[in-house]
């Protein structure tokens, strides 16, 4: 077992910030990211609003860029899924593919996972129609007719991506005004002959056996219910956070997203948190930046008050 000042648990945007700031500290860290590293920004096709990229900036090469500000820290790296921590703060234990690593503190940088609607077949018809990452799938629809679902940002970006490849798109919202940032809705207004906006409306059911062949869609106000023929869809109905390895009893809000202090402790001594897995008003790339960057200072002086 490798002994490491700092075990760090996902890739995204605030892992990676974490696991820079403490190498440039001098702690030994570890890095585990079970994917790609980048996170999330890996399934974005572009961020219009990442500082210092006013004409905006390529997901992916956000992400490369990201990365490469690891290399020459001596940041050791794990490409596979850490299952639990235990122990104490001083001692943690994390498993990671079968192997423990000794880690003095852990930041937990896990962000969240895509929320499923919960309908029938949804599971059948992954990869048959039914898509959470219009970046990834999106070419797969080119010319045709899909269906994006959801009222934020996510919706509102991945829909716009979506309108330069497909023929139609119905975006789906049960509510009547969007979560979204009006720059995307002023956007989307602008296609008005491509994306169709179907609001107050919900999904009821999916059609198709081994592959998706419409919606039913019922508007909330009016109960009509009715069937859009569509060959795919993306949903972003807001995503789930990723905590299932850590210590039972670590407090958590209503939705799960674990709860810190302003310097990114959790109510275990020794546990930080930092980005999306946080309970917080805002998950966006700066943000899970800005939480990395304070989640290793906050942790660099507790081992210095480990070790004092
Ligand atoms: C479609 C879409 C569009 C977006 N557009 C924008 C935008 O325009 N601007 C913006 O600022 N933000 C945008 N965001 C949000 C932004 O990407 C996130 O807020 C940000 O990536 C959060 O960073 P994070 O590091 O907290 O988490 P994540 O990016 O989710 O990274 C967490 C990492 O942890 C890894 N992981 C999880 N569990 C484990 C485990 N047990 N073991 C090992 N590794 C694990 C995951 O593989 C993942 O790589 C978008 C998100 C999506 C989905």
């Amino acid at each position: 077992m490798k002994g490491y000042d700092a075990v760090v648990i996902g890739g995204g945007p605030a892992g990676i910030t974490a696991a820079m700031y403490l190498a440039r500290s001098g702690c030994s860290v570890l890095l585990t990211e079970h994917m790609a590293t980048g996170g999330q920004i890996l399934q974005t096709e572009a961020l219009e609003n990442y500082p210092g990229f006013p004409q905006g900036i390529k997901g992916y090469e956000l992400a490369d860029l990201f990365t490469a500000h690891l290399e020459g820290l001596g940041v050791d790296r794990s490409a596979v899924t850490v299952e639990s921590v235990s122990g104490d703060a001083g001692q943690f234990s994390v498993r990671a593919g079968g192997e423990e690593h000794a880690a003095k503190v852990v930041l937990v940088c896990t962000g969240a996972r895509h929320r499923q609607l919960g309908l029938e077949g949804e599971d059948r018809l992954r990869g048959r129609g039914v898509s959470y990452c219009a970046l990834c799938d999106g070419n797969f629809f080119r010319n045709q007719t899909v269906a994006v679902v959801g009222g934020g940002n996510s919706a509102l970006e991945e829909s716009l991506y979506l309108a330069k490849l497909v023929d139609k798109l119905y975006l789906i919202h049960r509510r009547d005004e969007f979560r979204g940032h009006k720059i995307y809705l002023d956007k989307i207004m602008h296609l008005s002959g491509k994306i169709e906006l179907v609001r107050s409306s919900v999904i009821t059911g999916l059609h198709g056996d081994n592959q998706l062949t419409g919606l039913s869609v019922k508007n909330l106000k009016t109960n009509d219910e009715r069937v859009l023929a569509v060959d795919g869809l993306f949903v972003y109905v807001g995503s789930e956070p990723a905590t299932g390895f850590l210590p039972d009893g670590i407090a958590c809000d209503a939705q799960g997203f674990l709860v810190t202090d302003t310097e990114m402790r959790t109510s275990i001594p020794g546990i930080f948190a930092a980005g999306d897995i946080r309970s917080k008003l805002c998950r966006q790339v700066i943000t899970a930046a800005g939480d990395g960057a304070t989640a290793a200072q906050a942790a660099f002086v507790f081992l210095e008050q480990l070790h004092a």
